[in-house]
């Protein structure tokens, strides 16, 4: 497989990490990118780079060009209704101990264009087109079209297309929502067009009662701007609520703007600025935090990368680039054995992914539904941070391998560039 023919669905962060890497391993690869927008999606809220993503993005010699672009977010303030700060749980500026602030954090629209831009020229990117369906053969595996209603073969098909990737559910045989975990979190992001935050680079937290979260984060527009997420951390018994802000997501964005309007109207804080500027704004998005669970990841020549396949709230842009790396790095080690690639990148990938994923109780547990859990966390974050027990915490962590833990990577042979 010296020019291997390969079909992507998904022009995200994991589609394109991997036909880098996949370039890199076989330069004439035929690689075509089905996207189902219109146009690249360069949009969403902060993400970040951990664990080994970091080494990753390094060889991909895009380090630079990422610290170039980062939010330069100082770290998070926790605050009280009156703007009273509690506790700061700085960034520490280092890859090998990061704190929830990370070394590299970064809108996601930014960071997709820094890795599309790396392979553009060389992949052929269609827009407006998904796969329809696909039929594996003894050779390869064939796909239809959905627009074009045209038939393909390719060596191999990653499904590289998010949280809710069709190609999923049609590889296991079932709905892609069977694999969803539900981690009872739902966030509304958006870019308020005025700067909250009064130039501080400190992001800021803000617990009102019921799980209702104010977070705003700087924006580096030196125009002043402010990114705003309105959070919904839910119990496992509060079923109404979760029923709300669900039937609001499928309704779309009118109706979940509404719902926060109604929801965060008497929370207190700076609560109306942030409403007004939600309104406002151009760039609404909102989303549940979902896990995804896959018995396997592979099957035939079919392959499930990044969001597709281990979506991990606060961890996916990582596994996404490690996931892309490792695939590319699989298929140049079995050269014309796709079979055995793809085994060893489930092997890899798969328990990994599942440690990352833990309980999917963290949110809970660090967002008080009362009044009374919310002052006893209050007190005990600013306990810890004034000790600075939470330095200690997170070196202890990352030297245990807690915080954001590493996979050990093969020494994949790349060709000379
Ligand atoms: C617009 C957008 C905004 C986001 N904002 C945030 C955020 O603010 N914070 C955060 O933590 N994470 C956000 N995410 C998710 C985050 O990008 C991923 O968790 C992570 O980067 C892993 O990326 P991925 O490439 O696996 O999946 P994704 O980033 O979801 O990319 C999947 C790609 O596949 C495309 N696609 C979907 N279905 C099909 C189909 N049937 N056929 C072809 N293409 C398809 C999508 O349009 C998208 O381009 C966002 C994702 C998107 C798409």
């Amino acid at each position: 497989m010296s020019n291997p023919n390969i079909l992507i669905s998904g022009s995200g962060i994991a589609g394109s990490v991997f036909a880098f890497w996949l370039l890199r391993a076989f330069p004439n690869a035929n690689i075509t990118i089905v996207e189902r927008d219109p146009s690249l999606r360069l949009t969403g809220a902060s993400v970040d780079i951990r664990s080994s993503a970091v080494d990753i993005i390094k060889w991909m010699g895009a380090e630079q060009e990422i610290r170039t672009q980062t939010t330069n977010e100082e770290g998070i303030q926790f605050v009280e209704a009156n703007g009273k700060a509690v506790a700061t749980l700085r960034a520490t500026g280092r890859s090998d101990i990061q704190s929830i602030t990370s070394e590299f954090e970064i809108f996601r629209g930014e960071l997709a264009k820094i890795f599309i831009d790396l392979i553009i020229e060389r992949v052929k990117l269609i827009f407006d087109e998904s796969v329809d369906h696909f039929e594996q053969r003894d050779d390869g595996v064939a796909v239809k079209f959905a627009k074009s209603k045209e038939v393909k073969t390719y060596d191999l098909l990653v499904a590289a297309d998010g949280l809710g990737s069709k190609i999923r559910g049609m590889m296991l045989n079932s709905q892609p929502h069977e694999q969803l975990h539900d981690e009872g979190v739902h966030v509304a992001y958006f870019t308020i067009k005025s700067d909250l935050l009064q130039g501080g680079r400190l992001a800021k937290w803000y617990n009102a009662t019921g799980g209702r979260v104010v977070f705003l984060r700087p924006d580096p527009d030196p125009a002043g701007r402010t990114r705003g997420n309105l959070i919904n951390v839910t119990t496992r018994g509060d079923i109404e609520t979760k029923e709300r802000l669900n039937k609001a997501l499928r309704e779309g964005n009118e109706s979940y703007v509404k719902l926060m309007e109604e929801m965060f109207r008497d929370v207190g804080w700076v609560a109306p600025e942030v409403l007004q500027g939600m309104r406002e704004s151009d760039d609404f998005y909102c989303s549940l935090f979902g896990q995804i669970r896959s018995p396997k990841i592979h099957d035939g020549r079919v392959v499930l990368l990044g969001d597709a396949g281990y979506a991990t709230p606060g961890f996916g842009t990582s596994l996404a680039i490690i996931g892309g790396y490792v695939l590319a790095g699989e298929l140049l080690s079995h050269p014309g054995d796709v079979k055995t690639a793809l085994e060893r990148y489930e092997e890899i990938m798969l328990p990994f992914a599942k440690s990352s994923q833990g309980g999917g109780n963290a949110m809970q547990l660090v967002n008080p539904q009362t009044l009374w859990g919310i002052r006893i966390r209050n007190a005990s974050l600013g306990f810890v941070t004034w000790t600075k027990l939470d330095r200690l915490a997170m070196a202890v962590a990352s030297a245990l391998g807690f915080a954001g833990k590493k996979v050990s990577m093969p020494d994949y042979q790349w060709p000379a560039k």
